[in-house]
């Protein structure tokens, strides 16, 4: 069947065309985004599905178990849906918390992940932290980047170029600001290689993790304004000195999305009891592993595992878990601190997060984020994103002691050995 005869189809079609359609999906006759728009998303991803279970000669019938509403998954978050992804989730907590937007709060954060041990081992962190008294969270506001890229004929043009960027922020802005009530222009920096400008966008997007909002307001500002009034040609809408999804200096010095700190005191009876170390044992391998470790391998995670809690935050939650790659920046600090204790802590410089937006309205997401407390305030913009972030420090603070400490005690791959294998050698 050709995609003109699949336009044709009535809109209750008989059983028999559900097969040709099958067919014409298996065999690659018909594209599968072509299926007829009467179709609704939930019949449309059983056919898929078993066009791709014909094709293969193998059962999907797993991926086929969901409660998402379709209809929304597939115009909002995945084309050519064929059916959903089961993570389990499991829980972290009591997690005390004081931040600016956790305010003196005991909270259980749900992790979805695949890798045995983790929750176990961030779990033994929360303890920790919240027998400890808790852990101070504060997060700051960065702002979501776009960098599209320019071509000039040489410095002159380059330099001309620059100056009128400066001379019209104030048109600029107005443009970019045009089409989102939540979303702000921070600032504009430029940065000039040879023939090529950069110009970096940084945006307020209130609760939105901002890319898409970003992008558009870019590509309008670019389209409406600065190409006709410079004449110089956008030859990119993203740059990569954004830097989006990418490990970048340029984030880890400056920032990204939201920049997050959170540090707790741990005394020698917590250390002792709780994680099962000592203050000199855990600050040598931060100092060894994530310093030294991180500085020789010329890595720019001198921590111990942020990507871990954050990956399964972020899936759980709706967050874009490309983004893990960002947040995967930083530096974890063990110092000694009063008699045989340590003051620890996270400092991750970019970490992008949305309270709406991207997957965050999908069924399981959306209940996470209730469960974490993460409601839209229209008085206050922002706020929600905010609290996200903040509870993000904590749960990786948490990682972050737990596995430091099992490596003192080199209780790292007994772990492993005991929760995280397949039975099957
Ligand atoms: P993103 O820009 O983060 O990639 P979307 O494209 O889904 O995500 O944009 C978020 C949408 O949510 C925008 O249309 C924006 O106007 C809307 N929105 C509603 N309330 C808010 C809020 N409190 N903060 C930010 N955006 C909001």
């Amino acid at each position: 069947m050709n995609d003109l005869q699949t336009l044709r189809m009535p809109p209750t079609a008989p059983a028999n065309d559900t097969d040709e359609w099958v067919d014409a999906l298996a065999d690659g006759s018909m594209g599968m985004h072509r299926l007829p728009s009467h179709l609704s998303a939930d019949e449309q991803v059983t056919l898929r599905r078993q066009a791709m279970e014909k094709r293969r000669g193998v059962s999907l019938d797993n991926l086929g178990n969901y409660s998402l509403d379709a209809e929304r998954a597939s115009k909002q978050n995945c084309e050519n849906m064929i059916g959903v992804a089961q993570v389990p989730i499991g829980v972290i907590g009591p997690l005390r918390m004081h931040g600016e937007f956790v305010e003196d709060e005991e909270l259980h954060i749900p992790l979805a992940t695949t890798e045995g041990a983790l929750i176990a081992s961030a779990n033994r962190g929360c303890r920790a932290i919240t027998a400890a008294g808790g852990a101070v969270v504060r997060v700051e506001n960065i702002g979501i980047t776009r960098a599209p890229v320019f071509r000039t004929s040489g410095i002159v043009q380059t330099r001309s170029f620059l100056q009128w960027v400066e001379e019209h922020e104030d048109e600029i802005r107005l443009e970019l600001e045009k089409g989102s009530r939540f979303l702000r222009l921070f600032d504009i920096r430029a940065k000039a290689i040879g023939t090529t400008v950069f110009l970096r966008f940084r945006f307020d997007a209130g609760d939105a993790m901002g890319m898409n909002m970003a992008t558009i307001a870019c590509d309008r500002v670019i389209e409406q304004l600065i190409e006709p009034a410079t004449g110089v040609e956008c030859i990119s809408l993203s740059g990569n000195y954004c830097c989006d999804k990418k490990p970048a200096a340029i984030n880890f010095l400056e920032g990204r999305g939201k920049s997050v700190h959170a540090e707790v005191v741990l005394d020698k009876q917590v250390l002792e009891k709780v994680l099962k170390t000592n203050a000199r044992a855990l600050a040598e391998v931060q100092y060894r592993k994530n310093l030294l470790g991180s500085a020789a391998a010329g890595s720019m995670g001198f921590n111990a595992h942020y990507a871990n809690i954050l990956a399964a935050l972020f899936i759980a939650a709706g967050q874009d878990p490309a983004q893990v790659v960002e947040g995967s920046l930083g530096i974890t600090c063990i110092e000694p601190h009063g008699p045989e204790g340590v003051i620890a802590s996270i400092d991750m410089p970019d970490c992008p997060v949305a309270a709406i937006g991207g997957g965050t309205a999908l069924g399981t997401q959306r209940q996470v984020l209730d469960m974490l407390g993460i409601e839209l305030d229209s008085a206050r913009p922002g706020a929600a994103a905010m609290r996200l972030a903040e509870i993000v420090g904590g749960a990786v603070l948490a990682g972050e002691l737990s596995l430091l400490a099992a490596l003192t005690s080199r209780d790292l791959a007994r772990a492993h050995e005991r929760l995280g294998r397949s039975t099957q050698r």
